[in-house]
């Protein structure tokens, strides 16, 4: 229900800005100069009517003025020549859309043929040798002829005109891109038109304004104001821009561990291999810093009177300039954006400020040379509800002595939204990463309470919330410099890296790249030739290496992070004092037993899974009902966890514990026969029952006895059992018949 009130204002934002005086009006009356030219094109009452009907669904009245359309003539001196092209979605339409995005860059050439413009890929990435280079198409517009106007003007000879709002357009439409952004479907665009013709430096920029419909209904439509699910409109900016390699720019061989983003795939021309080497930008001492700029509603967040006493925009800016420290002279300048500046033009490094708390995120993307992986540009998007969280998570730490209060409430967060977007079949994109709130905040949830006095240093609120704010940019302009997430950070505390993610307790510690930051930037930027010796894993990691978290803490995760956290959630479940037993901290803990590294580590982990509830329950505690049920449902729930729940439910790591390691197996076994037997008279018949189909899923000799030890037990124990005890050990009993005849399943 809300989704107009956003879409009309992030609409209102990227066009309000087309205003500014960087624009170029094509109604100026051009001349003829340069490698493109915009020509006004006169569209027909019933393009005009057409367009502004479909338009006036998806733009606030007056923001798009099909009036403003144009054709571009290209010199014909152009045709053949290398031209960098890269797209942004900068507006899509029922579906909220955070700002531009890039959709990718590639290099382009042109050329006529069949009464078409044609462009064509031409990156040497495809090359296998000299004479096989294959040209892809990226797109075709047709030659626009009799064109009064133009062919009147001087020197129009020199070039062809064509209609950039009349190409292939083979757009794609994505329903979730954060979460799987390899599910899309063919979008139709049915109207196109061009607009906000602005020439640049080395080249020009454009948008195009669309609106069409998607092939399948979007799920996640909120049809409360634009009744078609299929419908959608937008824009994308464009931009053209002369290809150039950085003078110096040297490639970096990709080290072995992933410490890196990769530039695009390349083939060894006459090697059937292919080449990656380390994205990063061209930057030397001597440059002209990167200037990043910041959109300027962060100025209605420095007004907000809850946050009248942040520095906002310093805040923001110390995220980008503390890479400097790393670098040694002036690498990267923050300043606030001019007006005529936007998040989707291809010549600004843009730090998109959204006062919109609907979509949370934080994320970065960037644009580099396909040939050489030299970063070209980048862009961060950063919500305003990052200033929220911290504003109400932090307070004044009290006097010396007493404890620092290191975290109030957790903050309620929206969830996580799905993102709809419109790819280009030609260009590709991605984003380098998308944290959301939502997932700081899950991973507190369990671990409150266990928030460590991280230092001995007295922070005020004020100090808090700016280096929290801080951190979250310099994680986000790290991975625009070309880090990849260092999730092994946290193994060396507070952090060793500001790529990890960090509780938000830790992360005001993090205001600063820190020793794995400096030592990797310094390698991928030649400042040194020594690797980082910090530990280090990324994203890949996480799902094999239990070590290779997310807002993990202390050296020792496993007896200082997630066990304690683990063993609060359970004594408090156990005693009865909460409802909810352990559920993510469950899983991590059985991230060790599952995927440990050795033995030791996997039998610690089991002995910490279980302990307080295993079999047998000491008398005490087997004496107070409360707690003897409350441990036989923990029982039960730790088998089903470890054997018989879908993936999904598992976490991350989804792999059943090895039967190869004989002393897990011989600690798991004792559990599984106490609890089968009921050696301690605690465990219920549900739990009991749990256990015979994880002995059955086990198909191993020693599984396959104790099932016929419990059978023999419970044949013998079944006479002395009346009413429903009788009829539950029956039916337990019926329930080992059926897994052990036969046992094995093959
Ligand atoms: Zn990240």
């Amino acid at each position: 229900m809300r989704c107009l009130m956003r879409a009309a204002f992030a609409a209102a934002l990227v066009f309000g800005s087309a205003c500014g005086t960087s624009t170029f009006q094509v109604n100026d009356g051009p001349t003829l100069e340069g490698p493109f030219v915009a020509i006004p094109k006169a569209l027909t009452g019933s393009e005009s009517a057409a367009l502004s009907q479909a338009l006036d669904r998806g733009f606030p009245s007056g923001t798009v003025n099909p009036n403003d359309a144009f054709y571009i003539a290209i010199n014909r001196s152009e045709l053949g020549q290398k031209w960098f092209m890269s797209a942004y979605l900068t507006q899509l339409f029922p579906r909220f859309y955070p700002g531009a995005v890039t959709l990718g860059t590639r290099v382009v050439s042109f050329k006529v043929q069949n009464g078409k413009l044609f462009v064509f890929d031409v990156d040497e990435r495809k090359k296998t040798s000299d004479s096989a280079n294959p040209e892809l198409i990226v797109e075709a517009y047709p030659i626009v002829e009799n064109q009064r106007a133009f062919s009147s003007m001087p020197g129009s000879g020199n070039y062809i005109l064509f209609d950039p709002a009349a190409g292939l357009n083979r757009f794609n439409f994505v329903a979730d891109a954060f979460s799987n952004p390899a599910a899309s479907s063919r979008f139709e665009v049915e109207l196109m038109f061009s607009q906000r013709f602005r020439r640049i430096a080395d080249g020009v920029t454009f948008d195009q304004v669309f609106t069409g419909s998607n092939e399948a209904a979007d799920p996640a439509a909120d049809t409360s104001v634009e009744r078609n699910a299929f419908r959608y409109s937008g824009s994308i900016g464009v931009a053209l821009r002369r290809y150039k390699e950085g003078a110096g720019y040297k490639p970096v061989a990709l080290p072995d561990q992933e410490h890196f983003f990769r530039s695009d795939a390349k083939i060894v021309p006459y090697e059937s291999r292919l080449e990656q080497t380390a994205a990063h930008w061209n930057i030397q001492r001597g440059m002209r810093p990167i200037v990043w700029k910041i959109s300027p509603e962060v100025q209605r967040i420095a007004r907000d009177p809850r946050y009248a006493q942040y520095d906002v925009v310093g805040s923001i800016s110390r995220g980008v300039e503390n890479w400097n420290k790393v670098f040694g002279f002036k690498a990267l300048e923050a300043r606030l954006a001019a007006p005529g500046d936007s998040a989707g033009d291809d010549d600004t490094n843009f730090i998109h400020v959204d006062i919109d708390n609907a979509f949370g995120f934080a994320f970065a993307d960037w644009r580099n040379n396909p040939n050489t992986g030299e970063i070209r540009g980048a862009s961060v998007y950063f919500s305003s509800l990052w200033f929220e969280i911290a504003d109400g998570l932090f307070e004044d730490d009290p006097a010396p002595n007493a404890t620092p209060i290191m975290r109030k409430a957790l903050p309620n967060v929206p969830a996580r939204p799905k993102v709809a977007r419109i790819t280009w079949d030609a260009l590709g994109g991605h984003e380098l990463c998308a944290l959301h709130p939502e997932d700081v905040v899950a991973a507190m949830a369990e671990s409150q309470g266990t928030a460590r006095a991280a230092a001995a240093q007295r922070l005020t609120k004020k100090e808090k919330v700016e280096r929290y704010i801080t951190h979250v940019m310099v994680h986000e302009i790290g991975h625009t410099l070309g880090l990849r997430h260092n999730f092994k950070g946290s193994l060396v505390p507070p952090s060793s890296s500001v790529m990890e993610y960090i509780e938000d307790t830790d992360a005001i510690f993090l205001d600063n790249p820190a020793s794995y930051d400096i030592a990797a930037i310094k390698y991928l930027y030649g400042l040194s030739n020594q690797l980082p010796t910090d530990p280090f894993c990324t994203d890949e990691e996480t799902v094999v290496d239990p070590l290779c978290a997310t807002f993990d803490i202390t050296p020792d995760p496993l007896g200082q992070g997630y066990g304690p956290q683990y063993a609060t959630v359970v004594s408090q479940f156990l005693s009865g004092q909460a409802p909810n037993a352990p559920n993510r901290t469950l899983n991590n803990m059985l991230k060790f037993v599952r995927a440990g590294a050795d033995s030791m580590t996997r039998t610690r982990a089991f002995g910490l899974v279980m302990n307080g509830f295993a079999v047998p329950l000491s008398a005490m505690n087997a004496g107070n009902a409360t707690y003897a049920r409350n441990a036989d449902r923990l029982t039960n729930l730790v088998l089903s966890r470890m054997y018989l729940d879908p993936a999904p439910l598992r976490g991350e790591f989804v792999t059943d514990p090895s039967k190869a390691d004989p002393a897990l197996n011989t600690l798991i076994m004792a559990q599984l026969r106490g609890t089968m037997l009921n050696t301690d008279k605690v465990r219920s018949y549900p739990t009991r029952r749990t256990t015979v189909d994880v002995l059955k899923k086990l198909q191993t000799l020693e599984a396959y006895a104790l099932l016929t030890d419990a059978k023999a037990a419970l044949t013998t124990e079944i006479p002395t059992l009346t009413g429903n005890d009788a009829l539950l050990a029956k039916d337990l009993l019926g329930r080992i018949d059926a897994a052990i005849t036969p046992y094995f399943t093959r």
